[in-house]
This record gives structure tokens, sequence and C-alpha cells, in this order.
């Protein structure tokens, strides 16, 4: 069975195409061009108009025609409300004009599977980081449980906002982890609330040293404060589920201070450490392919009307019956 996915949960619009046995056949990712914060309804015209090229473009390069076509997945949440409709409007237009089956997917647990998937990590503990969500997450007794996340903002928004207000450029990830080379350790404010955090005050504080202190350290300081506490309930979490897999996903994953971080961490704790390749690691429609695939697989049905988005649609809601 072939299955093409589609994501469209914020400014990235993706459409990817996988085979049942995990071959990733295209994965074409069409970011909308950003000059300030991402705007609901601009991302979303954004993927209205780019839907018919990407699609093409990865129907294309898999050397597919839309006939060939199986199965049509899309992300469901969580995610913007109105980028989340085009997508969903796109895979019922393709669902009903092909007579193929349709299947909503979880955002969030489309970045475990694809992760499981291109590593072989077989039941990690996940440290899911984005510009949007920011979560340790873990499978237990049918479902994947969120067992620590952000209180306010992810830390992908985080690091994006200190960019953006501080003129460095957007997105502000790979900008601030540049900078982040030459830096020395400023103190901010470091806040772990039980297995939660917080990177709302980390951002003021940050942004307000960065008036009169040198860009590179607060570049430096940013990030290691953050990751650190990314890291404290990353590790707390691995003792508390006793697993001995750790996966990195999400677009912040690809940060290397932070691969470094938790690499020292798993390898205190004898954890086996997963890092999936760039092209799968930030939001891409083979995720949400893949997640399709299982699902259906084991015997998920959706009907029209079940096509609906969720806004808020958090991992821990979904039934998993693939695993
Ligand atoms: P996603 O939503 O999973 O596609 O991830 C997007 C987020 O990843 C944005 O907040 C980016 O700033 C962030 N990102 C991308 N590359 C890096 C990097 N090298 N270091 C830190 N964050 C990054
Ligand atoms: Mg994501």
């Amino acid at each position: 069975m072939i299955c093409l996915g589609i994501e469209g949960t914020a400014e990235k619009l993706g459409v990817g195409i996988v085979s049942m046995d995990g071959e990733i056949l295209a994965n074409v990712v069409k970011h909308q061009p950003l000059f300030g914060g991402i705007h609901p309804r601009e991302a979303a015209q954004h993927h209205a108009e780019n839907i018919k090229d990407v699609l093409k473009e990865a129907l294309k390069k898999a050397g597919l025609d839309i006939k060939d076509i199986e199965l049509v997945a899309f992300s469901k949440g969580p995610g913007m409300g109105p980028c989340l409709r085009v997508a969903a409007i796109s895979a019922r237009t393709i669902s009903l004009s092909n007579s193929i089956p349709i299947v909503g997917a979880n955002h969030c647990i489309g970045h475990i599977e694809i992760g499981r998937l291109v590593t072989g990590a077989k039941d990690p503990l996940t440290l899911y980081v984005s510009g949007g969500n920011s979560q340790v997450i873990a499978y237990d007794s049918g479902r994947y449980r969120v067992f620590g996340e952000t209180l306010d903002i992810a830390v992908g928004n985080c690091i994006d906002q200190f960019a953006r207000n501080t003129g460095l450029g957007n997105p502000g990830g790979p900008i601030v982890e540049r900078y982040a080379k030459r830096g020395e350790y400023l103190p901010l404010p470091y806040i772990v609330k039980g297995m939660d955090l917080s990177f709302s005050g980390l951002l003021t504080a940050a942004l307000k040293k960065a008036k009169n202190a040198d860009i590179q350290d607060v570049c430096y300081s940013l990030q290691e404060t953050a990751f650190s506490m990314l890291v404290e309930v990353t590790e707390r979490a691995v003792a508390h589920t006793g697993k001995d897999e750790l996966l990195l996903v999400g677009g912040v994953g690809i940060n290397r201070r932070l691969q470094e971080m938790l690499a020292l961490m798993a390898e205190e704790h004898d954890v086996n450490f997963y890092i999936p390749g760039p092209e799968v690691m930030g939001d891409n429609g083979a995720m949400i392919a893949w997640l399709g695939l299982l699902m259906y697989s084991s015997g998920t049905r959706h009907r029209l009307e079940d096509t609906t988005v969720i806004q808020r649609y958090r991992a821990d809601e979904v039934e998993v019956n693939w695993r």
C-alpha cells in the first residue's frame, strides 16, 4: 500500500509519499517565507496556493501518478486552525476524487513514528522539540503518554521570538546556534516545575539582557539554559520510565548543542540515543503518510465526517493500536 501524507500545521506545507514497507518515496516541504511571526491566515493562504505544485512535485519525485496512491493521510492537529483546514480539505479532495480511504493523523505522534522508522528505535522515550511543541513522550499501555511539557511557549518559539526581536532574523534556531558558538555564560532564569517547563520568562529575560550584553553571550546562555531545562526533564523521565532508548524529534532537534547535551545524559544512563536526519526531523509529509499507514493497517477507518481538525489535539488522546 502507498500512502500520501499532507502536513500543514503551521508555516510549512509538506507532501510525503511512503510505502507500507517503510520506504520514503518522496518528501517535499515548502516553507512560507516569514518576515515576522506566523500569521495563521496568511500561512493557510500560502498552503492553499502551493498545495497543487507541492503535490505534483512529490508525485514526480516518487515516479508515481495520483492513481497509484491508495491511502491519503493529513495532520489533524495540533496546529493552527486555518492551516490545518487547508491540509484536511486537500486530503478530502484527493480521497473523494480518487475513491481512496482517508486518515487523520496526530502530528506529534507522526514525529515519533517517523523517528522510530528511520532510526530503528523500538520503544524510546522521545523528546519532541519544535516551534509549537515541547514535550517528553513515551509509549505505555496503549497510548503515547506525556511525561513533561511546556506550560507556556515551545522552546523553538522562544528562540525564534528572541531572534526576531533582536533583529537576528528568521527562523531563529539555526541563527542563534551560530551566534552561540562563541559566547560566554550569563545567568538567565531556569524554570522547571516538576516535570514541566516554562520558556516565556526565559525569553523576556534574554531579550532584556540583549539590550546591553554581547549578543553571542546571550545566544549561548539562552541555549544553555533552555537545553539544560529540557535535558533535566528528559533525564528524570528516562529514570522514571526505565526506557533504554532516547529519541530526539522536531526542528529544534537539529541543534548540535542540544544533541551533544542529550548524548552525554544518555551515555550516563546507558541509554541508546537516536537522532533522525534533518529531512525528517522538522515538520514533513512523510511522517504523516507513515503514521497514516500504521493506523490504517491496524484497522483505523475514518469516515469523511471524522476528518475534522482539532487545534489542540494531544498525543495522549490517540488510542495506539499499531504497537
Ligand atoms: P518544526 O516545527 O518541527 O518544523 O521545527 C521548527 C523549529 O525548529 C523552529 O522553531 C526553528 O527555529 C527550529 N530549528 C531549526 N533548526 C534549528 C537549529 N539548528 N537549532 C535550534 N532550533 C532549530
Ligand atoms: Mg512539529
